[in-house]
């Protein structure tokens, strides 16, 4: 660059800066910061960062944000260091989530904030996890993640002087509940639509998932890439890949193939959601985000085909028993000693009841947490 005298005029862009850029240059169905219906205990806003900047920025700097680093995806971390963990799995919904919301003109900084907090509320061991928890409390309301989440970042999280929970926005607090039934008293101070940023980040998790487990299952061997050949989602990939790149070995092959399938089922829902916008009075539509038929075909079967040769994997399910045990034992364990509890959790046992107040507990626990307290009760 010619150096000039000239002095370049520097000013602050501050968030009301971006709350009109985004006014100005957003889509008509896209949350706008400036407009949010607010948090529950009112606040004044930041110098420079809008409302869902805020909440990405306070989610990040969670307890249970931290925690994700140590919760099963699909293999337990003992499984090895290369697998998906809850925390890189969330990164790449994340990324994923911005380059979709930034094509549909929506809220990137609140595609993100829902994409981080996503699986907050995941317990220790993914989904079996869950359905365990689940069971345990069938007379206590239940336990699901998406509810689970909205409750740490409500309540569970205790980091700030004034007010319980991370005080999130309406729009980011109802992306995290995305529509499910929640627990009592739950609903409260939410949008009464699903904001097109909370669909965004829904679809992109299963974009994220369906193609990482099938890279994760064939790192792990349970997967052939022969037997994958049989799905026409991935066949078409591997021809394009083929046709790119004929020459490279296997290992890079697959890469190829992943990076594939995530691109085109990344523009097929944002041709399917253009058309679907475009085509309707309603801009505030709960289903805006979809894919197209075609590739929704393709969808299930290559999630029926995770089912049946993944997650059903003699291997996998042999894991998820010894993880069932693990959470039944500490539930029980739990239930029937509440002063063994830490003192924050007993606590809450006037008000939220002892049964759930030992599952906040264990679903906060990450998957070694949970191991080694079952070790150290148990003594195996
Ligand atoms: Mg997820």
């Amino acid at each position: 660059m010619k150096h000039t005298d000239q002095v370049p005029s520097v000013t602050f862009f501050t968030r009301m800066d971006q709350e009109k850029r985004e006014k100005e240059t957003l889509a008509p169905y896209a949350a706008k910061s400036g407009e949010s219906l607010g948090r529950v205990y009112p606040e004044s806003e930041h110098e420079f960062r809008t409302c869902f900047q805020r909440d990405r920025d306070r989610i990040i700097h969670s307890v249970a944000f931290r925690r994700l680093e140590y919760k099963t995806q699909v293999f337990i971390y003992s499984a090895g260091d290369t697998y998906r963990t809850r925390l890189t799995h969330t990164l790449e919904v994340s990324q994923i989530a911005r380059t979709l919301g930034r094509i549909l003109s929506a809220n990137e900084d609140l595609c993100e904030a829902n994409a981080l907090a996503h699986d907050l509320g995941h317990p220790p061991f993914g989904h079996a996890g869950e359905r365990v928890l689940n069971e345990l409390l069938l007379a206590s309301g239940g336990f699901e993640h998406n509810a689970q989440a909205l409750r740490i970042v409500d309540c569970l999280e205790r980091r700030y002087p004034l007010y319980p929970g991370l005080n999130l926005s309406a729009e980011t607090r109802c992306g995290i509940l995305k529509q499910k039934q929640g627990y009592d008293g739950m609903q409260k101070n939410l949008c009464n639509y699903l904001p097109i940023e909370a669909q965004i980040v829904d679809i992109t998790d299963e974009i994220s998932y369906n193609s990482h487990d099938l890279d994760d299952g064939i790192e792990s061997g349970l997967l052939k890439e022969e037997d994958l050949m049989r799905l026409p989602l991935w066949r078409e990939a591997c021809e394009r890949a083929n046709e790119r790149f004929p020459e490279i070995d296997r290992k890079r092959k697959r890469y190829q193939i992943i990076i594939q399938l995530i691109n085109e089922q990344v523009f097929d829902v944002a041709q399917e959601t253009c058309r679907r916008l475009s085509n309707s009075n309603n801009i505030l539509m709960n289903n805006a985000v979809d894919y197209s038929e075609g590739m929704k075909k393709k969808i299930l079967e290559a999630k029926t085909f995770l089912m049946d040769y993944l997650y059903r994997h003699p291997k996998v399910l042999r894991i998820n028993s010894r993880c069932k045990r693990i959470i039944t034992s500490l539930f029980e364990h739990y239930v029937n000693n509440p002063q063994q509890l830490p003192l924050s959790f007993q606590e809450r046992i006037e008000k939220d009841g002892l049964e759930r107040s030992a599952a906040d507990y264990i679903g906060g626990m990450t998957d070694r947490y949970a191991e080694e307290d079952f070790k150290q009760l148990f003594g195996f």
